[in-house]
């Protein structure tokens, strides 16, 4: 199973921000309707299970 870690959405939280531990990262994606695009970021794990929205980093 793929891991968040490997996922494009996710970006790891840099180890001089407040929030930062261990792993830590943002699941950050694109949110498209009739109002237009938005992005949406949750706290996520970089050893966290991947989601049906996983796409491959390249
Ligand atoms: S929660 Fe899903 S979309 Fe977000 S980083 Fe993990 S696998 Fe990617």
């Amino acid at each position: 199973m793929a891991e968040c870690k490997e996922c494009r959405f996710f970006f790891g939280v840099p180890e001089n921000a407040d929030d930062f531990k261990p792993g830590k990262g943002d699941c950050v994606t694109e949110i498209r309707n009739e109002k237009g695009k938005s992005w949406l970021s949750k706290p996520v794990f970089e050893d966290s299970e991947s989601c049906g929205t996983f796409v491959k980093k390249v």
